[in-house]
């Protein structure tokens, strides 16, 4: 009998510890000389996929290179593996991309191999808003301003620091509930505007913002939409941003611990109301931030 309750307890558990890890999606793939798994927290449009390529023939890689989505991606060597990951924009169609990897041995054979990789449907909600028309009328110089800030932004998202920096799971800035999700339509007084960069965290009080990972301060200040803002560089083009502070406590070039607090939310720049605004950013790319909480990445 005994024996019995504790192989139902045993069965319970596994069902459990399934579906904590069910989460993430995964296929593989492998000819005659390497296998290639990827890993995501699901198959669909913003969302972070990993690739991870190891040799099958006993021999060493030494290089490995590919493209999804007609975008390079960039490989780095972990072990005997090689990993890239790769942001999925949140507006693709929903299809079956090819991607295509290249292979280097150290025995200076090449070799290619093609995958099919899904990208599912993703409905993404709309979202209605009343902003201060201040915020929706702009003058030429606000035109103008937000242009620059653009490419202060773009410019960040090309850097590329090849280290890691970042230590294990992602954590939320703030312990709080989401209330805009990644990607939401929004339509500001009747008029469809933009796609939601990232999530929105309750803050209706001034709260501290926890750094989500380690990594260095690689810019703060004050944008037209944003307000007061900082951006932590991870390593290997993942970035994370933390938007509408009151007060920034880093600076540019500080190294951070991941839960270090780095700010405090407020409600500088286009808001409704305080909250958090969080975004991150892989090669140029915004992934749902939920995703980033919740699957290992290397
Ligand atoms: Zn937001």
């Amino acid at each position: 009998m005994t024996r019995k309750i504790s192989s139902l307890i045993y069965i319970i558990l596994m069902i459990y510890l399934f579906s904590i890890y069910a989460y993430s999606a995964e296929l593989n793939f492998s000819n005659s000389t390497f296998s290639m798994k990827c890993r995501a927290a699901e198959f669909r449009p913003g969302e972070l996929y990993i690739f991870e390529v190891r040799p099958n023939s006993g021999q060493k890689i030494v290089s490995v290179s590919g493209a999804f989505l007609e975008t390079a991606m960039e490989f780095y060597a972990v072990g005997d593996a090689f990993i890239a990951m790769f942001g999925v924009p949140a507006k693709i169609f929903p299809h079956k991309y090819d991607t295509l990897i290249n292979v280097k041995f150290d025995s200076g054979k090449e070799v290619s191999g093609s995958f099919e990789l899904p990208i599912r449907k993703r409905i993404f909600k709309l979202s209605r808003l009343n902003v201060d028309p201040l915020y929706l009328e702009y003058t030429s110089e606000t035109l103008q301003r937000i242009e620059v800030e653009k490419q202060v932004l773009i410019a960040i998202w090309k850097k590329t620091t090849p280290e890691k920096l970042w230590d294990g799971l992602f954590i939320y800035p703030i312990a709080s509930e989401i209330t805009l999700e990644f990607s939401i339509k929004r339509v500001f007084q009747g008029e469809f505007r933009s796609f939601h960069s990232g999530i929105d965290l309750r803050a209706k009080d001034p709260t501290e913002v926890l750094a989500a990972n380690k990594g260095v301060v690689v810019l703060t200040g004050d944008h037209f939409f944003s307000g007061n803002f900082v951006i932590i560089d991870h390593g290997r083009r993942l970035f994370s941003f933390y938007a509408h502070l009151s007060a920034i406590n880093v600076k540019e070039s500080d190294a951070v611990e991941k839960g270090q607090v780095i700010a405090v939310s407020g409600n500088t720049g286009r808001i409704t109301g305080p909250h958090l605004h969080w975004t991150i950013k892989v090669n140029s790319v915004n992934i749902d931030p939920v995703s980033i909480t919740e699957m290992k990445i290397y």
